[in-house]
């Protein structure tokens, strides 16, 4: 293994002359542990840690001291105990499909794996009821539920890997999804804090984007929905007046799923039945002058580059033309590549930033347009993060996006799961005082 280029803090601890007491607590939580499940250290199996470096964006990266596999979620409670007592930071990962940072090791910790949790437990098919671990994906789960006329209200491209206990830490959504359907589904979790202590039926609205900061989800309970009708999808050619004009009467249709603006076109679906379609259908052949075309399906919206960074900011919806176009500058003129999509109805932009060469340079570039991006966004009342979470890459940028007040709040409120702060260090919360000037003018 290359010292030199590789990211792994042992080499730091394996310079120092005295035996690193942070490798004693390690050694002590894997003699402790054992029985709880399987480890994966630095020592004995070095190559083995190696995935576990990095998640689906390319920026950051970390090679875990640890990794520790329960061999079932009753064993999570205990281990996180432990590791309280030894004060031991921990991260849990799913599916290692994150793309703000956000399921790599922070400083000297543990990567908990819960992604091998994969039961779908007390299925009620009359219901739509049941519990699924953290690790079930949405693929599995609609294969186990379809042919009852179930399915989860959630499409994404990672939906055979990522686990739906990360979808809900990560603030999921479809890039054409309207986002209230996932958070009905999921109306309740068990979560394992950080001292160890299991907090049953906490609503999921507690947990939804919190990235793991209150504690470890090991299971949650479903209530699903019944498919929707038909789902038609338009491509429509008309200018960003011509829709925003439209928007209010498009919002009115009760079959309307999404407006997405992508590739210079804009995509309208709706879903329902084939008499509420054919209405609506009709509607937009009339309003927008009979510019519209069937479409089998939303154009991809994905990195075509090694090097590239993706983020969703949130926007009032009347915004987002002059952002996309600002943006647009900021990046070209930083010689950054930018693919752009809009959801009109949930107000956000999605971009892609991307380009060929050195990852330093491409990293160097990419941090000026995200000061430059969260300056607009704070001029303009937006918000940096509006899916995906924040992860470690956008940590940073969070100041202007809080008060100090609001800080000290939600830290105060994490201390009491996770008084010894041990949960998603590094991401989430802004260094205390970074807020105060935000303060002053509030
Ligand atoms: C090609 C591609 C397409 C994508 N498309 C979308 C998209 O359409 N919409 C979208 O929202 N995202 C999308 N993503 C991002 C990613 O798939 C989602 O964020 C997904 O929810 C992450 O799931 P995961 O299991 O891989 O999570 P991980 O990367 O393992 O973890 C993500 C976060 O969840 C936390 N976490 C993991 N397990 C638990 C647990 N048991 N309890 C508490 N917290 C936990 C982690 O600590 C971390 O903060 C895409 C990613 C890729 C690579």
């Amino acid at each position: 293994m290359n010292t030199t280029t590789t990211n792994c803090s042992v080499y730091l601890l394996g310079q120092t002359p005295q035996p690193s007491a942070i490798l004693e607590r390690y050694k002590y939580l894997q003699t402790h542990g054992c029985s709880l499940g399987e480890f994966l250290s630095v020592e004995d199996s070095p190559d083995g840690l190696s995935c576990y470096e990095r998640d689906a964006q390319p920026l950051h990266a970390k090679w875990p001291l640890l990794v520790f596999r329960p061999h079932a979620t009753s064993n999570i409670a205990p281990f996180m105990a432990h590791c309280y007592q030894l004060k031991i930071p921990v991260t849990v990962r799913c599916g290692g499909t994150s793309l703000t940072g956000g399921s790599i090791a922070s400083a000297a910790g543990v990567i908990l794996l819960t992604n091998h949790f994969k039961q779908i437990k007390q299925y009620d098919p009359l219901q739509g009821t049941l519990i699924v671990e953290p690790g079930v994906t949405i693929k599995q789960l609609n294969h186990h539920i379809e042919a009852d006329g179930w399915f989860f209200p959630l499409e994404m491209a990672t939906a055979g890997v990522a686990g739906l206990a990360s979808c809900l830490s990560t603030h999921a959504r479809g890039y054409h999804q309207q986002e209230k359907y996932f958070f009905d589904v999921i109306q309740s979790v068990t979560f394992v804090d950080g001292q160890g202590v299991v907090h049953y039926q906490v609503p999921s609205a507690l947990v939804c984007g919190a990235e793991g900061l209150w504690g470890v989800i090991i299971d949650m309970h479903l209530k699903l929905k019944h498919r929707f009708g038909k789902r038609l999808i338009f491509m429509v050619q008309a200018s960003w007046e011509e829709v925003l004009t439209q928007l209010s009467a498009l919002r009115s249709l009760q079959t309307l799923a999404f407006i997405v603006k992508s590739h210079q076109q804009f995509y309208i679906g709706l879903e329902g039945e084939d008499w509420r379609l054919t209405h609506a259908s009709a509607f937009l052949a009339q309003s927008f002058l009979h510019h519209t075309y069937l479409s089998h399906a939303l154009p991809h919206f994905l990195a075509t580059k090694q090097l590239f960074m993706m983020l969703t900011s949130a926007l009032t919806t009347r915004q987002l033309p002059h952002a996309m176009q600002w943006a647009l500058e900021q990046a070209n003129e930083l010689q950054l590549e930018c693919l752009q999509q809009a959801d009109l109805l949930a107000g956000s932009v999605h971009f892609i930033l991307q380009a060929e060469g050195e990852s330093y340079d491409f990293t160097q570039r990419i941090q000026k347009f995200l000061v430059l991006w969260a300056d607009y966004l704070d001029q303009h009342k937006g918000k940096i993060s509006s899916c995906h979470g924040i992860g470690k890459q956008f940590s940073p940028y969070m100041p202007p996006f809080w008060s100090e007040d609001t800080r000290t709040h939600w830290q105060a409120l994490h201390r009491l799961f996770d008084p010894a702060e041990l949960l998603s260090q590094e991401r989430f919360f802004p260094i205390p005082g970074k807020c105060l000037e935000k303060a002053k003018h509030d």
